[in-house]
């Protein structure tokens, strides 16, 4: 087993290595030269818990670490960090298995990779001699930023740079982000959206003389955004970890087809259900839920990306996202691994903002359906869900309810579903609960997380808590083409 990038097909890496190189130099993503199969009986993984089908899941792709190296990483990370033993409990509401993927330490499914991406890191630095420092470089629509920053916070031998859209996060995410204590990290704001933020990281990153530089300086750069392998692995369990719990509760056997409905930016989350799948994991499809960013959406239903589009900021901002980078790892698979092709199409990416792809790679990706619902659509299921059970749900997770209730409507189809609820509510308060009562008066941030704790009857959780009286300690704003030198100065050279 290797890794390879989808533009060039002659590299070869260890899963270590490309843990530890996060990003291709070509600008390429790394993907398994195989996929690994599940070695227990879908019956043995339901007697398992989160930490145990990790190990099941994530032993086959990362193959070079060896079994104690791994299930260190993994105790490490999924402990009391979260506010549950179960880590991500699945709850059924109207039709619906909910995934919750919040109950880490910045209350985004985020924490679900990047609690343990860090240990995977400075396991491959020891793992490969490395001697220099690990400058992590991401960018982040709102969730990856924070949970990359608890992550890494005083890390020997790491420090992070974080680049947010400056206007285009949630004022709780911003808090998160910008109160961050940990010495060796900084926080950016970029005047630009997601997409901007990106581009200009994956710019620094192939930019090769600046790695020769900081080689000589005793740096080296990797990625905590979904491109970077150790963070799309980890979240391939947890859709295995749900299928296992609905067998354990009887909710389907062991064999049935599940669907999984995913409210989708960067392609990340959903990609890791397919490789579940691709693992030997039952699942139909692939419900890929957009918000009014629907550039997946059209992807679906007509074979060409497009993202020549006017760019929305909506209230799920973590899928405000046009250029959905994991996307690039399925185009890939799809053509049947030529990195060649892949490549071309990401040229015309790049220069014509579109590609098209043909007859036989739609027909690999014919699992997939792209489905989307607007704010008002979003709005009207958290408060249809919240009057018929209760249960409060965040507006990422609202997308893909609300696309899921288009789908069954269309297809009829009644198969056993699993929603990937991405946030906790209270990460998005105020729209969730202006969704719920439209004459919400005005109140201040702190106010609606109390308010939010009376609707849903959840306690405040602490990450929201705390910032209360968190010190704000980051208050640098660039220009998209200050980035760069964002990021020299920050290592001094
Ligand atoms: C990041 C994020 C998403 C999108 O996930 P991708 O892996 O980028 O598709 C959806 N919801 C929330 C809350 C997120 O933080």
């Amino acid at each position: 087993m290797y890794y390879s990038s989808t533009r060039d097909k002659n590299i070869k890496l260890t899963a270590s290595q490309a843990v530890l190189k996060g990003l291709s130099d070509d600008g390429g993503l790394f993907v398994p030269s195989e996929f690994p199969k599940l070695s227990l009986s879908l019956d043995e993984l339901s007697e398992l818990d989160y930490k145990e089908i990790a190990y099941e899941v994530m032993k086959g792709f990362l193959d070079d670490y060896t079994e104690e190296e791994l299930k260190d990483c993994i105790d490490k990370a999924y402990d009391t960090k979260f506010d549950t033993p179960e880590i991500a409990p699945l709850c059924y509401a109207d039709g619906a298995f909910y995934l919750e993927l919040f109950h880490g330490p910045t209350i985004a499914f985020k924490d679900m990779a990047l609690s343990i991406l860090p240990h995977l890191l400075t396991t491959a630095v020891k793992k490969n001699h490395s001697d220099k420092e690990v400058v992590i470089l991401t960018a982040t629509s709102g969730d990856t930023g924070k949970a990359a920053l608890s992550g890494f916070s005083d890390v020997k031998g790491t420090r992070i740079i974080v680049f947010f859209p400056k206007d285009g996060v949630s004022n709780i995410q911003k808090l998160q982000m910008i109160t961050e204590k940990g010495k060796n990290t900084e926080v950016i704001g970029v005047d630009g959206n997601f997409d901007d933020c990106q581009t200009g990281v994956k710019n620094i990153f192939g930019d090769a003389e600046l790695r020769e530089k900081m080689a000589k300086a005793g740096f080296q750069f990797s990625s905590a955004n979904s491109m970077n392998i150790g963070r799309l692995v980890p979240q391939v369990a947890y859709y295995v970890f749900a299928y296992a719990k609905l067998v354990k509760g009887g909710k389907i056997c062991p064999g049935d087809a599940i669907n999984v409905c995913v409210p989708t930016g960067n392609f990340g989350n959903i990609l890791a259900a397919f490789f579940a799948y691709k693992m030997g994991l039952p699942i139909k499809t692939f419900i890929c839920a957009s918000n009014e960013n629907k550039v997946l959406f059209d992807f679906f239903k007509t074979g060409t990306y497009d993202k020549n589009r006017e760019f929305i900021l909506t209230d799920s901002p973590s899928m405000d996202i046009l250029i959905s980078s994991n996307l690039e790892r399925l185009i890939y698979l799809s053509t049947g691994c030529d990195a060649d092709k892949t490549k071309t199409m990401m040229e015309n990416l790049k220069n014509g903002g579109k590609y098209e792809i043909t007859d036989d790679m739609r027909a690999f990706i014919d699992d997939f359906v792209g489905e989307y619902a607007d704010q008002k659509e979003c709005a009207g299921k958290i408060k249809d869900l919240y009057d018929k059970t209760g249960y409060v749900i965040d507006t990422h997770t609202a997308v893909a309810g609300a696309a899921y209730d288009k789908y069954v409507k269309e297809t009829g189809d009644e198969t056993v579903t699993v929603i990937a609820s991405t946030a906790s509510p209270f990460k998005f308060s105020k729209a969730v609960l202006k969704a719920i009562d439209d004459k919400l008066p005005e109140m201040s941030d702190f106010e609606l997380t109390d308010k939010l704790s009376a609707v849903a009857n959840v306690e405040v959780p602490n990450a929201v808590k705390e910032l209360k009286t968190a010190e704000i300690r980051h208050k640098k704003v660039c220009s998209v083409s200050e980035m760069k030198k964002c990021v020299l100065d920050n290592m001094g050279i």
